[in-house]
Parts: C-alpha cells; sequence; structure tokens
C-alpha cells in the first residue's frame, strides 16, 4: 500500500513521463490530474488489459483507474493497494464504451429491443434510437425508455409522426403526418436528450414523395439547428437528387444497401455525388438492420478505399446480434481492429452533440468503459441477401463499466 505522498508523486510522474511521451493523459489537464491524485482511493481498477483508446493514440498494456464514476487515470502498473474493487483484464482489450448511433430501443413497441439487454448487454454504453418514434410520441419514449435505462439514450425525432411505432412502411404516404414545425418543436423541447432528426427515404414508405419528405425533414433540422439522418435505400430519386441536399454533418444510413439508386454506378465505381458528399463532410453509417446491407456493395467501397465513418446495428436481431459481432463482421471484411473500434467510439462521439465527451478514456471524463475478449477461429457472418463471409476474429464482450458502474456479461 502506498502512502497518500507515495501514491500522489507517482502519479505525477507518472503523467510528466507519460505527457512527455504524448501518450496517456492531456497536457492540458496536469492540475486536475494531480488534484485527482491526492485522493488515495479509487473504486476500481482494470488491471492489465490492452488498452485501446485512439482518442488518446493508446495501444498497450495499462491499467484503468476509475473512481466516483469518471476515469481517474490510465498507466502501466497503478498500484491494487488503493483500489476498492480489482479486476484483471488479462488477454482481454479494453476500450471506451462503446457508441451505436443507430438502434431502435422503444422496448415493448414495433421492432424496438431492450438497450440494457442488447447493448449495454454487449459492451455498447450509448445509443442513438434512430427515429423509433415521431413528434407525438417522443415525450413518451424520453420517459418510458431513456430515463429508466442504465445505458445512455438520445434520441433522433422522425419527420413521419408515425416514426416506426405502427409500423414500417407507408408512415409519409399521407404528408399530412409529415409536419416539420411539430418536428422542429418536440426536438426543441427535448434537447439535450434529442440529437437530432430522421428521414427515411424508401419507396414503400412514401411512394414518389422522397424528395418532399426530405425537404421538410432539413427544415425541421435547419430550424432546430440540428443534424438530419437520412435513412435511403431503394429510393424513388436517384441518389445523386438526393445526397446534394445533405450538408455537412448529416447521416446517410443504410449506404451499403444492394437495392436499386445506391452508391454505385453499373460499373461498381462509386457515383461521384457520393465523393462529393464525404468530401463536404457528409457521415457514411452502414446500419445492416433488416435488409440494408450488401457484402458485395461493402467489398466494392473498401476496394476503392471508401470506409465507414461509423458502424451502426439499426434491428438487434438476427444476423445482425449486436455492435460487436457488426465490428467483427468489418475486420472480416479486412479493416483493422483499431480502425473499427474508432469507428464505434472516437467517430459517434463526433457525430452529435451528446453534452458531455464520449468514445473516449480521458481522465475526468464519465467512465463508460468496455472489456471485450477476441475470440480466434472461423466465424461466419452473414449479410442481408444471407450471403455469407467467413472471418477469424469474434469480438465478444466480457464486461462493461457504465458511469463508473461494474456489470459483468456472461457471454
Ligand atoms: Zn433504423
Amino acid at each position: 500500500m502506498l502512502t497518500r505522498r507515495e501514491f500522489s508523486s507517482y502519479l505525477v510522474t507518472g503523467a510528466t513521463a507519460l505527457v512527455t511521451s504524448g501518450e496517456v493523459w492531456p497536457a492540458s489537464k496536469p492540475e486536475a490530474l494531480q488534484d485527482q491524485s491526492k485522493s488515495l482511493d479509487c473504486d476500481l481498477l482494470i488491471k492489465g488489459g490492452t488498452v485501446i483508446d485512439s482518442d488518446q493514440k493508446l495501444h498497450g498494456l495499462l491499467d484503468v483507474a476509475v473512481n466516483n464514476g469518471r476515469i481517474l487515470a490510465v498507466s502501466p502498473n497503478i498500484p491494487e493497494g488503493r483500489a476498492r474493487m480489482v479486476v484483471s483484464a488479462k488477454d482481454k482489450i479494453v476500450t471506451p464504451g462503446f457508441i451505436d448511433i443507430h438502434v431502435h430501443c422503444f422496448d415493448g413497441v414495433g421492432t424496438g429491443a431492450n438497450a440494457d439487454h442488447y447493448c449495454l448487454g454487449r459492451g455498447v454504453t450509448t445509443v442513438v434510437d434512430a427515429g423509433s418514434t415521431g413528434y407525438p410520441m417522443i415525450n413518451a419514449f424520453i420517459k418510458y425508455v431513456v430515463n429508466t435505462s442504465i445505458t445512455r439514450i438520445v434520441a433522433l425525432v422522425d419527420i413521419s409522426a408515425l416514426g416506426i411505432v405502427v409500423h414500417t412502411k407507408d408512415t409519409m404516404r399521407n404528408l399530412d403526418w409529415v409536419n416539420p414545425e411539430l418536428t422542429e418543436k418536440a426536438a426543441e423541447e427535448n434537447k439535450p436528450t434529442v440529437v437530432g432528426i430522421k428521414v427515411r427515404l424508401q419507396k414503400d414508405i412514401q411512394g414518389t414523395n422522397d424528395l418532399e419528405c426530405l425537404r421538410r425533414a432539413l427544415q425541421a433540422a435547419d430550424a432546430a439547428r440540428l443534424p438530419l439522418t437520412v435513412h435511403i435505400d431503394d429510393s424513388y430519386s436517384p441518389l445523386p437528387d438526393i445526397l446534394k441536399f445533405l450538408r455537412k454533418g448529416d447521416v446517410f444510413t443504410h449506404y451499403l444497401n444492394g437495392h436499386p439508386n445506391g452508391v454505385l454506378d453499373a460499373n461498381g465505381k462509386l457515383l461521384p455525388a457520393v465523393l462529393e458528399a464525404r468530401e463536404r463532410g457528409v457521415i457514411f453509417d452502414p446500419a445492416q438492420g433488416s435488409s440494408h446491407f450488401s457484402f458485395d456493395v461493402a467489398e466494392k467501397c473498401l476496394a476503392q478505399d471508401f470506409l465507414p465513418d461509423t458502424i451502426s446495428t439499426d434491428r438487434l436481431e438476427r444476423p445482425v446480434y449486436d455492435l460487436p459481432t457488426q465490428v467483427s463482421k468489418f475486420v472480416a471484411l479486412g479493416i483493422d481492429l483499431d480502425k473499427a473500434i474508432e469507428m464505434v467510439t472516437v467517430k459517434p462521439a463526433q457525430v452529435y452533440n451528446y453534452g458531455l465527451p464520449l468514445g473516449t478514456l480521458r481522465s475526468g471524463t464519465e467512465a463508460d468503459i468496455g472489456i471485450f475478449e477476441i475470440r480466434d477461429g472461423n466465424f461466419e457472418f452473414m449479410d442481408s441477401a444471407r450471403q455469407k463471409r467467413t472471418g477469424h476474429k469474434m469480438l465478444v464482450n466480457k464486461a462493461v463499466v457504465r458511469r463508473g458502474r461494474y456489470f459483468v456479461n456472461e457471454n
């Protein structure tokens, strides 16, 4: 056991060395670290794992100390004596809690899954409910789901008043149900839980009215000063006619779908409008869901060096399962593991304004942490057309920390 003075000097020494190497602690916060170091105890110490935190450019054997729900320190060989609870992460990876920017978690309504079971229980500490409800139901969603879940949940308001709580098709056939003023009002009144607006553009959702639905969704997003997430799959209008309206920070979700009006031309080349949209800062998110992901399209995009910005799930059912499985799927397609983890931590943290820093293990931030095992073997992954690919690594969550609380996951 270290004395208070020894412990203090340990941390300060550690901090100085690490700041010099530019690896662990931000140089701008030395006083905060010294203040925290005066406290001898920490609530939780995660020992001996491989920490992967691309926000701080960390990849190595490091310990993580948590106190009062926040990250106290990330450093090599933090002494056990100071911790109330010590957990071994030997042979495991330790990451910031994953962030899934496309789920539906209005549990018990429509296709909604239980966030604590399917997300937190798989190492996902923050989710964005991608427009399960429109303006009439968003209050109920916040009251009964957001406020009662351990998983951090924020929401997009769907421009269709029906959202997807009644059914998923035909929800914008009648434009009376597509009201930008009431959508904006609901978004404004429910900030900061509401972080964006959502619109789904697909022939069997609004027929020939997709550009009008998009216009109304952009009007609501503009007025509420929020990003717009646009589901585009088998749209009536050609993709370039839609994409040209998307602004920097708007999200194109389901972009790896294998249906008409996709991102590729007849020769499998990315459309110029797609490259222009990326250049402009549109976010490309592959949310597989029930029918929106094609290995063929994904492989052609990757071959042209067009990687997703983020990885998400959409509907948490077979063959999507959960976010770690989707990460493993992209690793099977050739994306480096660290890069894939960045796509579920640092990158999605930048897409919306969550009101606090996420996707990082920086000292002082809320302690949302995932502990994962990487299993080696032959694992079969499936796309929406039931095409298969075999990968050799599977990420499996073993434990998760949410705002300092430690949960074991029996996977
Ligand atoms: Zn969805």
